[in-house]
Protein backbone atom coordinates (compact mmCIF):
# COMPACT_ATOMS: atom_id res chain seq x y z
CA UNK A 1 0.00 0.00 0.00
CA UNK A 2 1.15 3.90 -0.48
CA UNK A 3 -0.21 6.85 0.46
CA UNK A 4 -1.27 9.20 -2.68
CA UNK A 5 -0.08 12.60 -1.00
CA UNK A 6 3.45 11.74 0.29
CA UNK A 7 4.20 8.52 -2.08
CA UNK A 8 5.51 6.66 0.57
CA UNK A 9 4.92 3.06 -0.16
CA UNK A 10 4.07 0.25 3.57
CA UNK A 11 3.99 -3.04 3.85
CA UNK A 12 -0.10 -4.69 3.36
CA UNK A 13 -1.42 -3.24 7.47
CA UNK A 14 -5.01 -3.29 7.93
CA UNK A 15 -4.98 -1.25 10.85
CA UNK A 16 -3.53 1.61 8.66
CA UNK A 17 -6.73 3.78 7.04
CA UNK A 18 -4.70 6.81 6.57
CA UNK A 19 -0.73 7.50 5.87
CA UNK A 20 0.95 6.83 9.02
CA UNK A 21 3.12 9.53 8.26
CA UNK A 22 1.52 12.79 6.21
CA UNK A 23 -2.17 11.32 7.40
CA UNK A 24 -2.56 11.44 3.72
CA UNK A 25 -5.03 8.91 1.25
CA UNK A 26 -3.66 5.82 1.49
CA UNK A 27 -4.03 2.97 -1.56
CA UNK A 28 -4.11 -0.50 -2.15
CA UNK A 29 -2.18 -2.48 -4.51
CA UNK A 30 -3.91 -4.11 -7.12
CA UNK A 31 -4.67 -8.05 -6.19
CA UNK A 32 -3.40 -9.95 -8.68
CA UNK A 33 -4.99 -13.73 -8.98
CA UNK A 34 -5.04 -16.20 -11.35
CA UNK A 35 -9.04 -18.12 -9.85
CA UNK A 36 -10.79 -18.05 -12.85
CA UNK A 37 -14.74 -16.57 -10.89
CA UNK A 38 -16.51 -19.30 -12.34
CA UNK A 39 -14.27 -21.67 -9.77
CA UNK A 40 -15.80 -19.52 -6.42
CA UNK A 41 -18.05 -20.63 -4.53
CA UNK A 42 -21.17 -18.75 -2.67
CA UNK A 43 -23.08 -15.48 -3.35
CA UNK A 44 -22.03 -11.83 -3.10
CA UNK A 45 -19.76 -9.96 -1.85
CA UNK A 46 -17.99 -12.83 0.20
CA UNK A 47 -17.94 -14.94 -2.44
CA UNK A 48 -14.74 -12.67 -3.75
CA UNK A 49 -13.07 -12.72 -0.77
CA UNK A 50 -9.90 -14.45 -2.01
CA UNK A 51 -9.86 -11.80 -4.30
CA UNK A 52 -10.23 -8.88 -1.61
CA UNK A 53 -6.83 -7.41 0.34
CA UNK A 54 -6.84 -8.10 3.92
CA UNK A 55 -8.11 -11.09 6.32
CA UNK A 56 -11.40 -11.12 7.53
CA UNK A 57 -12.15 -13.66 10.18
CA UNK A 58 -15.45 -12.87 11.01
CA UNK A 59 -17.01 -12.43 7.52
CA UNK A 60 -20.21 -9.80 8.89
CA UNK A 61 -23.02 -10.71 6.18
CA UNK A 62 -27.17 -9.55 5.49
CA UNK A 63 -26.58 -10.98 2.03
CA UNK A 64 -25.03 -7.62 0.56
CA UNK A 65 -24.09 -7.94 -3.49
CA UNK A 66 -25.42 -10.83 -6.37
CA UNK A 67 -27.34 -7.30 -7.43
CA UNK A 68 -29.46 -7.24 -10.57
CA UNK A 69 -28.18 -6.30 -14.03
CA UNK A 70 -31.51 -5.29 -15.69
CA UNK A 71 -31.25 -4.79 -19.71
CA UNK A 72 -32.69 -1.66 -21.09
CA UNK A 73 -36.12 -2.42 -23.10
CA UNK A 74 -35.24 0.90 -24.84
CA UNK A 75 -31.45 1.94 -25.25
CA UNK A 76 -30.02 -1.24 -26.97
CA UNK A 77 -26.67 -2.79 -25.00
CA UNK A 78 -27.59 -0.58 -21.73
CA UNK A 79 -27.55 -2.45 -18.72
CA UNK A 80 -28.68 -0.85 -15.67
CA UNK A 81 -26.77 -2.30 -12.14
CA UNK A 82 -29.38 -1.58 -9.16
CA UNK A 83 -27.83 -1.45 -6.04
CA UNK A 84 -31.11 -0.55 -4.41
CA UNK A 85 -31.23 -4.33 -4.06
CA UNK A 86 -28.61 -4.31 -1.09
CA UNK A 87 -29.80 -5.01 2.09
CA UNK A 88 -30.00 -1.50 3.47
CA UNK A 89 -31.13 -0.27 -0.21
CA UNK A 90 -27.87 1.35 -1.59
CA UNK A 91 -24.32 -0.25 -2.31
CA UNK A 92 -22.52 0.98 0.25
CA UNK A 93 -23.22 -2.50 1.94
CA UNK A 94 -20.97 -3.89 -0.15
CA UNK A 95 -18.37 -2.09 1.33
CA UNK A 96 -19.63 -1.93 5.07
CA UNK A 97 -20.02 -5.73 4.94
CA UNK A 98 -15.76 -5.61 4.67
CA UNK A 99 -15.12 -2.62 6.96
CA UNK A 100 -17.33 -3.53 9.78
CA UNK A 101 -15.25 -7.08 9.40
CA UNK A 102 -12.15 -5.76 9.23
CA UNK A 103 -13.25 -3.25 12.82
CA UNK A 104 -13.73 -6.93 14.37
CA UNK A 105 -10.89 -8.11 13.43
CA UNK A 106 -8.88 -5.00 14.73
CA UNK A 107 -10.73 -5.41 18.04
CA UNK A 108 -12.57 -2.28 17.85
CA UNK A 109 -16.05 -1.82 20.13
CA UNK A 110 -17.41 1.46 18.39
CA UNK A 111 -17.30 2.99 14.92
CA UNK A 112 -17.98 6.25 13.36
CA UNK A 113 -18.95 7.83 10.27
CA UNK A 114 -20.06 10.92 8.38
CA UNK A 115 -22.44 10.37 5.89
CA UNK A 116 -25.27 11.96 3.75
CA UNK A 117 -28.04 8.90 4.93
CA UNK A 118 -27.03 5.76 2.87
CA UNK A 119 -23.65 5.12 4.71
CA UNK A 120 -25.14 5.71 8.04
CA UNK A 121 -27.88 3.72 7.26
CA UNK A 122 -25.69 0.70 6.47
CA UNK A 123 -22.84 1.87 9.09
CA UNK A 124 -25.89 1.43 11.59
CA UNK A 125 -27.47 -2.18 9.73
CA UNK A 126 -24.01 -3.79 10.04
CA UNK A 127 -23.03 -2.45 13.27
CA UNK A 128 -26.36 -4.00 14.77
CA UNK A 129 -25.25 -7.13 12.75
CA UNK A 130 -21.75 -7.22 14.36
CA UNK A 131 -22.50 -6.01 17.88
CA UNK A 132 -20.75 -2.81 17.62
CA UNK A 133 -21.95 0.91 18.52
CA UNK A 134 -22.29 3.10 15.68
CA UNK A 135 -22.11 7.05 15.92
CA UNK A 136 -23.32 9.00 12.67
CA UNK A 137 -22.28 12.02 11.88
CA UNK A 138 -25.19 13.74 9.62
CA UNK A 139 -25.69 17.11 8.30
CA UNK A 140 -28.18 18.78 10.33
CA UNK A 141 -31.86 18.59 8.07
CA UNK A 142 -30.39 17.45 5.26
CA UNK A 143 -30.78 13.90 5.47
CA UNK A 144 -33.57 11.97 3.08
CA UNK A 145 -36.37 10.51 5.82
CA UNK A 146 -35.89 7.07 5.00
CA UNK A 147 -32.16 6.95 5.95
CA UNK A 148 -32.55 8.18 9.24
CA UNK A 149 -35.30 6.08 9.91
CA UNK A 150 -33.48 3.61 9.00
CA UNK A 151 -29.97 4.49 11.06
CA UNK A 152 -32.45 5.08 14.03
CA UNK A 153 -34.38 1.84 13.89
CA UNK A 154 -30.57 -0.10 13.92
CA UNK A 155 -29.95 1.75 17.31
CA UNK A 156 -27.09 3.82 16.24
CA UNK A 157 -26.25 7.29 17.85
CA UNK A 158 -27.05 10.14 15.93
CA UNK A 159 -25.07 13.51 15.86
CA UNK A 160 -25.64 16.68 13.61
CA UNK A 161 -23.67 18.71 12.69
CA UNK A 162 -24.12 22.07 11.11
CA UNK A 163 -22.27 22.99 7.59
CA UNK A 164 -23.29 19.92 5.84
CA UNK A 165 -21.81 16.71 4.86
CA UNK A 166 -18.18 18.61 4.14
CA UNK A 167 -17.99 19.54 7.94
CA UNK A 168 -19.56 16.08 9.10
CA UNK A 169 -16.93 14.14 6.97
CA UNK A 170 -14.14 16.72 8.94
CA UNK A 171 -15.02 16.24 11.98
CA UNK A 172 -15.25 12.46 11.46
CA UNK A 173 -11.86 12.71 10.42
CA UNK A 174 -10.44 14.76 13.24
CA UNK A 175 -12.03 12.32 15.74
CA UNK A 176 -10.21 9.70 14.51
CA UNK A 177 -7.05 11.11 13.97
CA UNK A 178 -7.13 12.39 17.77
CA UNK A 179 -9.38 9.12 19.07
CA UNK A 180 -8.27 5.91 17.72
CA UNK A 181 -10.89 4.23 19.73
CA UNK A 182 -13.61 4.99 17.14
CA UNK A 183 -13.31 2.51 13.43
CA UNK A 184 -13.78 4.86 11.17
CA UNK A 185 -15.96 3.89 7.60
CA UNK A 186 -16.13 6.18 5.93
CA UNK A 187 -15.10 5.93 2.03
CA UNK A 188 -11.38 7.07 2.85
CA UNK A 189 -11.00 3.98 5.03
CA UNK A 190 -9.34 1.47 1.52
CA UNK A 191 -11.00 -1.67 2.81
CA UNK A 192 -14.39 -0.55 2.46
CA UNK A 193 -13.72 0.60 -1.15
CA UNK A 194 -12.27 -3.25 -1.67
CA UNK A 195 -15.81 -4.64 -1.06
CA UNK A 196 -17.20 -2.25 -3.07
CA UNK A 197 -14.81 -2.94 -5.93
CA UNK A 198 -17.27 -6.56 -6.25
CA UNK A 199 -19.68 -4.59 -8.80
CA UNK A 200 -16.87 -5.23 -11.52
CA UNK A 201 -16.33 -8.76 -11.12
CA UNK A 202 -20.37 -9.32 -10.64
CA UNK A 203 -20.94 -6.98 -14.04
CA UNK A 204 -17.72 -9.17 -15.62
CA UNK A 205 -19.47 -12.35 -14.80
CA UNK A 206 -22.96 -11.36 -16.07
CA UNK A 207 -21.80 -9.83 -19.51
CA UNK A 208 -18.12 -9.65 -19.73
CA UNK A 209 -16.36 -6.29 -19.93
CA UNK A 210 -18.62 -3.29 -21.05
CA UNK A 211 -17.53 -0.45 -23.35
CA UNK A 212 -18.45 2.59 -20.56
CA UNK A 213 -19.66 2.45 -17.36
CA UNK A 214 -21.98 4.86 -16.15
CA UNK A 215 -21.47 6.19 -12.01
CA UNK A 216 -22.53 8.79 -9.69
CA UNK A 217 -20.07 10.41 -8.06
CA UNK A 218 -19.76 12.09 -4.31
CA UNK A 219 -16.78 11.36 -2.85
CA UNK A 220 -15.36 9.43 -5.76
CA UNK A 221 -14.98 6.08 -3.67
CA UNK A 222 -17.11 4.04 -5.46
CA UNK A 223 -15.96 4.97 -9.22
CA UNK A 224 -12.40 4.20 -7.94
CA UNK A 225 -13.28 0.82 -6.80
CA UNK A 226 -15.21 -0.38 -9.59
CA UNK A 227 -12.30 0.56 -11.76
CA UNK A 228 -9.98 -1.26 -9.32
CA UNK A 229 -12.19 -4.10 -9.95
CA UNK A 230 -11.90 -4.24 -13.89
CA UNK A 231 -8.48 -3.21 -13.40
CA UNK A 232 -7.70 -6.45 -11.40
CA UNK A 233 -9.64 -8.83 -13.68
CA UNK A 234 -7.53 -7.30 -16.76
CA UNK A 235 -4.42 -7.16 -14.95
CA UNK A 236 -4.71 -10.98 -13.52
CA UNK A 237 -5.51 -11.88 -16.99
CA UNK A 238 -9.30 -12.97 -16.70
CA UNK A 239 -10.27 -10.44 -18.56
CA UNK A 240 -9.03 -8.08 -21.83
CA UNK A 241 -9.03 -4.77 -21.48
CA UNK A 242 -11.22 -2.33 -19.31
CA UNK A 243 -14.39 -0.08 -19.59
CA UNK A 244 -14.03 3.62 -19.64
CA UNK A 245 -15.43 4.77 -16.67
CA UNK A 246 -17.78 7.83 -16.61
CA UNK A 247 -18.22 9.92 -13.66
CA UNK A 248 -21.62 12.17 -13.10
CA UNK A 249 -22.02 15.11 -10.90
CA UNK A 250 -24.77 17.16 -9.70
CA UNK A 251 -24.36 20.77 -11.34
CA UNK A 252 -23.57 22.98 -8.30
CA UNK A 253 -21.75 20.16 -6.89
CA UNK A 254 -19.19 19.06 -9.37
CA UNK A 255 -15.30 19.33 -8.74
CA UNK A 256 -14.49 16.91 -10.18
CA UNK A 257 -15.84 17.48 -13.53
CA UNK A 258 -14.26 21.42 -12.99
CA UNK A 259 -11.32 19.27 -12.41
CA UNK A 260 -11.20 17.01 -15.47
CA UNK A 261 -12.56 19.32 -18.31
CA UNK A 262 -9.58 21.87 -17.51
CA UNK A 263 -7.21 19.33 -16.70
CA UNK A 264 -6.24 20.52 -13.39
CA UNK A 265 -3.78 18.31 -11.31
CA UNK A 266 -5.21 20.21 -7.83
CA UNK A 267 -9.30 20.19 -7.37
CA UNK A 268 -10.89 23.30 -6.44
CA UNK A 269 -13.68 22.69 -3.59
CA UNK A 270 -16.80 23.83 -3.84
CA UNK A 271 -17.86 25.83 -0.91
CA UNK A 272 -21.55 25.38 -0.48
CA UNK A 273 -22.87 22.18 -2.96
CA UNK A 274 -26.71 22.37 -3.94
CA UNK A 275 -28.56 19.84 -5.43
CA UNK A 276 -31.72 17.49 -4.65
CA UNK A 277 -29.58 14.33 -4.91
CA UNK A 278 -28.46 14.74 -1.39
CA UNK A 279 -26.54 11.36 -1.44
CA UNK A 280 -24.10 13.06 -3.91
CA UNK A 281 -24.35 16.55 -2.20
CA UNK A 282 -20.72 17.19 -1.64
CA UNK A 283 -18.28 20.13 -2.96
CA UNK A 284 -14.96 18.24 -1.43
CA UNK A 285 -14.81 14.86 -2.32
CA UNK A 286 -12.43 12.34 0.11
CA UNK A 287 -11.40 10.19 -2.52
CA UNK A 288 -10.76 12.81 -5.54
CA UNK A 289 -7.49 11.80 -6.23
CA UNK A 290 -8.60 8.15 -6.85
CA UNK A 291 -11.41 9.36 -8.87
CA UNK A 292 -9.34 11.44 -10.98
CA UNK A 293 -7.08 8.48 -11.28
CA UNK A 294 -10.07 6.04 -12.76
CA UNK A 295 -10.92 8.39 -14.68
CA UNK A 296 -7.80 9.34 -16.73
CA UNK A 297 -6.61 5.83 -16.28
CA UNK A 298 -9.86 4.50 -18.06
CA UNK A 299 -9.80 7.29 -20.66
CA UNK A 300 -13.01 8.03 -19.23
CA UNK A 301 -14.63 11.37 -18.35
CA UNK A 302 -16.76 13.39 -16.02
CA UNK A 303 -20.42 14.75 -16.95
CA UNK A 304 -22.36 17.53 -15.01
CA UNK A 305 -26.18 17.11 -14.92
CA UNK A 306 -29.14 19.53 -13.64
CA UNK A 307 -31.46 18.66 -11.02
CA UNK A 308 -34.03 18.71 -13.65
CA UNK A 309 -32.13 16.08 -15.91
CA UNK A 310 -31.64 14.19 -12.61
CA UNK A 311 -35.41 14.10 -11.83
CA UNK A 312 -36.50 13.29 -15.34
CA UNK A 313 -33.79 10.46 -15.78
CA UNK A 314 -35.51 9.10 -12.13
CA UNK A 315 -38.90 9.50 -13.60
CA UNK A 316 -37.91 7.79 -17.12
CA UNK A 317 -36.73 5.23 -15.03
CA UNK A 318 -39.60 4.13 -13.18
CA UNK A 319 -41.95 4.64 -15.91
CA UNK A 320 -40.37 2.99 -19.20
CA UNK A 321 -38.81 0.47 -17.68
CA UNK A 322 -39.89 -0.09 -13.71
CA UNK A 323 -36.97 0.64 -11.92
CA UNK A 324 -36.68 2.65 -8.74
CA UNK A 325 -33.97 4.64 -7.76
CA UNK A 326 -33.12 7.47 -5.44
CA UNK A 327 -31.80 10.82 -7.48
CA UNK A 328 -28.51 10.24 -7.13
CA UNK A 329 -28.78 7.27 -8.28
CA UNK A 330 -30.42 8.73 -11.79
CA UNK A 331 -27.66 10.56 -12.12
CA UNK A 332 -25.75 8.12 -14.05
CA UNK A 333 -28.52 7.93 -16.51
CA UNK A 334 -29.14 11.37 -17.02
CA UNK A 335 -25.24 11.42 -17.62
CA UNK A 336 -25.23 8.31 -20.38
CA UNK A 337 -28.46 10.33 -21.67
CA UNK A 338 -26.62 13.48 -22.31
CA UNK A 339 -23.69 12.24 -23.82
CA UNK A 340 -25.75 9.86 -26.05
CA UNK A 341 -27.71 12.97 -27.16
CA UNK A 342 -24.72 14.47 -28.15
CA UNK A 343 -23.37 11.77 -30.30
CA UNK A 344 -20.44 10.72 -28.16
CA UNK A 345 -21.38 7.43 -27.74
CA UNK A 346 -21.45 4.85 -30.31
CA UNK A 347 -25.29 2.76 -30.37
CA UNK A 348 -23.86 -0.43 -30.62
CA UNK A 349 -21.83 0.31 -27.47
CA UNK A 350 -21.73 -1.57 -24.37
CA UNK A 351 -22.93 0.34 -21.55
CA UNK A 352 -23.55 0.03 -17.72
CA UNK A 353 -25.33 2.66 -15.77
CA UNK A 354 -24.77 1.71 -12.13
CA UNK A 355 -27.97 2.51 -10.09
CA UNK A 356 -27.18 3.33 -6.69
CA UNK A 357 -29.48 3.54 -4.20
CA UNK A 358 -33.54 2.79 -3.98
CA UNK A 359 -36.58 5.15 -4.53
CA UNK A 360 -37.99 4.06 -0.63
CA UNK A 361 -34.82 6.34 0.63
CA UNK A 362 -36.25 9.64 -0.44
CA UNK A 363 -39.89 9.72 -1.00
CA UNK A 364 -40.24 13.23 -0.01
CA UNK A 365 -38.55 14.05 -3.38
CA UNK A 366 -40.46 12.02 -5.52
CA UNK A 367 -43.61 13.36 -4.03
CA UNK A 368 -42.62 16.92 -3.90
CA UNK A 369 -40.44 17.01 -6.70
CA UNK A 370 -39.86 14.21 -9.12
CA UNK A 371 -43.70 13.37 -10.12
CA UNK A 372 -44.21 16.87 -10.72
CA UNK A 373 -41.63 17.56 -12.97
CA UNK A 374 -43.39 16.26 -16.12
CA UNK A 375 -46.98 17.54 -16.77
CA UNK A 376 -47.95 14.67 -18.91
CA UNK A 377 -46.98 11.95 -16.11
CA UNK A 378 -49.39 13.75 -13.83
CA UNK A 379 -51.38 10.61 -12.13
CA UNK A 380 -53.78 11.69 -9.46
CA UNK A 381 -57.90 11.86 -9.57
CA UNK A 382 -59.53 13.72 -7.49
CA UNK A 383 -62.53 11.36 -7.93
CA UNK A 384 -63.43 8.06 -9.44
CA UNK A 385 -66.08 9.46 -11.20
CA UNK A 386 -63.27 11.00 -12.93
CA UNK A 387 -61.47 8.22 -13.47
CA UNK A 388 -64.85 6.42 -15.05
CA UNK A 389 -65.25 9.44 -17.45
CA UNK A 390 -62.25 7.77 -19.23
CA UNK A 391 -63.33 4.89 -20.12
C1 LIG B 1 -22.77 7.24 -1.53
C2 LIG B 1 -23.64 7.39 -2.71
C3 LIG B 1 -23.16 7.91 -3.92
C4 LIG B 1 -21.78 8.46 -4.08
O1 LIG B 1 -20.76 7.51 -3.96
P1 LIG B 1 -19.24 7.99 -3.73
O2 LIG B 1 -18.49 6.75 -3.51
O3 LIG B 1 -19.26 8.88 -2.52
O4 LIG B 1 -18.83 8.75 -4.94
C5 LIG B 1 -24.03 7.93 -4.99
N1 LIG B 1 -25.30 7.51 -4.90
C6 LIG B 1 -25.80 7.01 -3.75
C7 LIG B 1 -27.22 6.58 -3.71
C8 LIG B 1 -24.99 6.94 -2.62
O5 LIG B 1 -25.49 6.46 -1.49
ZN1 LIG C 1 1.72 10.13 3.36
Amino acid sequence: MHCLDCKREFELDQSLLLCPECGGLLELGFVINNIQLTQLKGRGVWKYAPLLAGDYPFKVSLGEGSTPLIRSRVYPNLYYKFEGTNPTGSFKDRGMCVAVSSALKLGYKSVIVASTGNTAASAAAYSARAGLQAYLLLPANNVAKGKIAQALLHGAKLIEVSGGFDSALENAIQLYRNKRTLYPLNSYNPWRLEGQKTLSFEVFEDIGVPDYVFVPVGNGGNIYAIWKGFKELAISGLSCGIPRMFGVQAKDASPIVRAIENNLSELRFVESPQTIASAIRIGKPVNWKKTIKAITDSHGGAISVSDEEILKAQVELARVEGVEVEPASAASFAGYKKLMNEGKIDQNSKVVCVLTGHALKDPETIIQESIKIESQFASTFNSLDEVFKMF
